[in-house]
């Protein structure tokens, strides 16, 4: 599987900031150490454009994250100090994820090591996030002709609420997010679908709800392409989730998502999303599950020399 990364995905912060950012570096150090990537599958994005990155943000907001000028309770909202690496981060890993969205219109499936940055608005970031990467690479696409109908399955533990802002009364965009009613954004926006879940949730009562909705989604709208946003904060310990999923439950999680979507031959580009497991290494752990779910299916549906034969005869 393809996957896009890039090494400045990592930027360094304040010591005892509650991000993790260091899960980039060693989510990479994992997949490759399993063998689920290997180097030739890494795609390295460039910045993304600012032409591109207008389909969705304002201009003043662009231009102040590029002067660095934004208030301080614009970056307080954004939960991140603001440097330039930030920006060329933010603006890479925007990139990462129309690159992987590009990589999966002709794999089938792809991946970004980074994106998920869902809580970023037209004008406004928060929560982590900077600069919204599905709701640009969703517009890119649609602009370019390489698509018009896609669906977000947003299952980070929080909800999507840039996104669904973003895509509102937009009939070309399905927008499912299932979160943690409880959980941060308390003023949730509204997405095409939304599914609030008690505190306390665990594997059967998620995944019963989660093959539910997904089953009703794709039997009445048929995108051309997904975008999963496969947060781990859904899991158990986590810092900032209230949910229960133990590890098993996140990989039938995975399993079922990717599974549902390639049986109907849909393209999906995986975004890791949140995590916040005690430490970076068990959240790296985590969202490694994906990775691992997806090998799966791919040797499963193709075997490997077919994989690898179709990727060279699609010219990339
Ligand atoms: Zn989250």
């Amino acid at each position: 599987m393809r996957c896009a990364y890039h090494r400045d995905y990592f930027v360094t912060l304040p010591a005892s900031h509650p991000f993790p950012m260091a899960k980039y570096p060693l989510l990479l150090e994992r997949l490759l150490a399993e063998g689920l990537v290997a180097p030739p599958d890494l795609i390295e994005p460039g910045e993304a454009t600012l032409d591109d990155l207008r389909l969705v943000h304002t201009g003043d907001y662009l231009a102040q994250l590029a002067a660095g000028s934004l208030d301080a309770a614009a970056v307080r909202r954004i939960g991140v100090p603001w440097s330039a690496a930030l920006w060329r981060r933010s603006r890479l890993a925007v990139q990462g994820t129309l690159e992987a969205a590009l990589a999966a219109l002709d794999d089938g499936l792809a991946a970004n090591l980074a994106g998920g940055t869902h809580h970023a608005f037209a004008d406004h970031g928060e929560g982590f996030c900077v600069l919204n990467d599905v709701g640009v690479a969703t517009r890119v696409l649609q602009r370019d002709g390489r698509l018009r109908r896609a669906l977000v399955v947003d299952l980070d533990v929080h909800q999507g609420n840039g996104t669904a802002a973003i895509f509102e009364g937009d009939p070309d965009v399905f927008t499912f997010s299932m979160h943690g009613e409880r959980n941060y954004p308390l003023q949730k926006m509204r997405s095409t679908l939304d599914v609030g879940l008690e505190d306390g949730l665990g594997d059967e009562g998620y995944l019963d709800l989660l093959r539910r909705h997904l089953g009703t989604i794709l039997g009445g709208f048929a995108p051309e392409l997904v975008f999963y946003l496969a947060g781990v904060d859904p899991a158990r310990g986590d810092r900032y989730g209230r949910l229960a999923l133990s590890d098993e439950g996140l990989a039938r999680r995975e399993r079922h998502v990717l599974e549902t979507c390639r049986a109907r031959g849909l393209p999906v580009v995986l975004t890791i999303a949140g995590g916040y497991a005690p430490t970076p290494q068990r959240t790296a752990e985590l969202h490694a599950i994906a990775f691992r779910e997806a090998r799966r299916i791919e040797t499963a549906a193709t075997g490997a020399g077919a994989s690898c034969q179709r990727r060279h005869a699609g010219g990339s």
